[in-house]
């Protein structure tokens, strides 16, 4: 793709979503199929004695970021008269895809691992999804996927590059709420990176286009029960290493062999930022501050924050940015198990 820079006189002011920045996503010239996603409210939470801007990120359409890539992705396969696409995902990528799909009119077939939390699989079904239930890990499900890909369009979020072309709006709303500085910190979930990546990409267009001066340290939280990506960090190693993993809280960040993996540890490395783990007890303890404080987010998105805290005593800067990821009413059932 070429070098488009950003410029600030070419986003749509008076629109509300993440397509007021629909100048610098490289799509053929398309009505987008649009939920009215994005630009979601970053709100001040004092964590820790410090002042932590918390994008609301669990309050799209679907209940997740996800959208973000998902309207892009689905914007694009309608415009190139796509019918029907497959997806997997342990669950929150799988809604935002059957979402949007819904909206265009194009069929979808969600592959989901066949422990995905009830509450994810009633979504799906309701936007008109055909649920594909797996036996076996995340990598079982997405072999299955691929192999139905074969004779249909993939709307995968870790695959199709266009995901990212959606998840990178992430910074230009950030910097553009702080008054387009960038700021020093933004603490992020790592899965399969589909936020890390965007974030990176879009930081660094704004960077490259002079818009700010630097990039953030980009800090990625993984939990501890699966951290492939910690660990590969923490040893220096050129290669992917291979976790045991058990189960955890944070279900949607549970992936031992992220498909990016050096993506994800490049953005890491080139902002000089971190990985860090968090224990489940970390990650209840979190869930259950944020709900007491009226932030109802699902498990996955209370790693974020355990890990922000942690984050916030190994090092010191000003500005910090985080996330909400996902809607707790995805995971009723878990938090009733919590309740006991
Ligand atoms: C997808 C997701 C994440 C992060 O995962 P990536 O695969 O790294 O993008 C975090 N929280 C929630 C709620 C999610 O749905």
């Amino acid at each position: 793709m070429e070098f488009k820079p950003f410029d600030i006189d070419q986003i749509d002011h008076k629109n509300h979503s993440l397509w007021r920045y629909k100048s610098f996503i490289p799509l053929e010239n398309t009505e987008p199929v649009t939920l009215g996603e994005g630009f979601t409210n970053m709100m001040p939470i004092i964590l820790n004695n410090k002042t932590v801007w918390i994008k609301q990120e669990h309050l799209f359409p679907s209940g997740s970021y996800k959208d973000r890539g998902a309207t892009v992705l689905i914007t694009d396969a309608y415009r190139l008269g796509v019918k029907h696409v497959v997806q997997d995902s342990s669950g929150n990528a799988g809604c935002a895809i059957a979402a949007y799909a819904a909206k265009a009119g194009i069929s979808c077939d969600i592959y989901v691992p066949a422990n995905t939390s009830p509450a994810k699989l009633v979504q799906l079904q309701m936007y008109g999804a055909k649920l594909k239930l797996i036996n076996g890990t995340r990598e079982d499900v997405a072999h299955a996927a691929k192999e139905a890909a074969q004779h249909s369009y993939y709307a995968s979020h870790c695959y199709n590059e266009l995901f990212w072309q959606g998840t990178k709006t992430f910074a230009y709303e950030i910097a553009e709420q702080l008054g387009w500085q960038c700021p020093d910190v933004v603490v992020l979930p790592a899965g399969n990176g589909t936020l890390l990546i965007g974030a990176y990409l879009g930081f660094k267009h704004l960077k490259e286009s002079g818009i700010t001066s630097k990039l953030p340290k980009l800090v990625a939280i993984q939990s501890e029960n699966c951290a492939p990506l910690y660990q590969t960090w923490k040893s220096g190693s050129e290669q992917l290493i291979k976790v045991s993993t058990q189960p955890t809280l944070a279900e949607g960040i549970a992936i031992s062999e992220p498909y990016r993996w050096r993506e994800m540890l490049h953005a890491v490395n080139e902002t000089n930022g971190l990985f860090i783990t968090v224990t489940e007890a970390e990650i209840s303890s979190q869930l259950r501050w944020c709900a007491n404080n009226g932030y109802y987010i699902e498990p996955t998105s209370a790693a974020t924050i355990a890990g922000l805290i942690k984050c916030t005593t190994l090092i010191d800067e000003a500005i910090w940015v985080s996330l909400f990821s996902g809607h707790g009413l995805k995971s009723t059932e878990k938090l009733a198990a919590l309740l006991g």
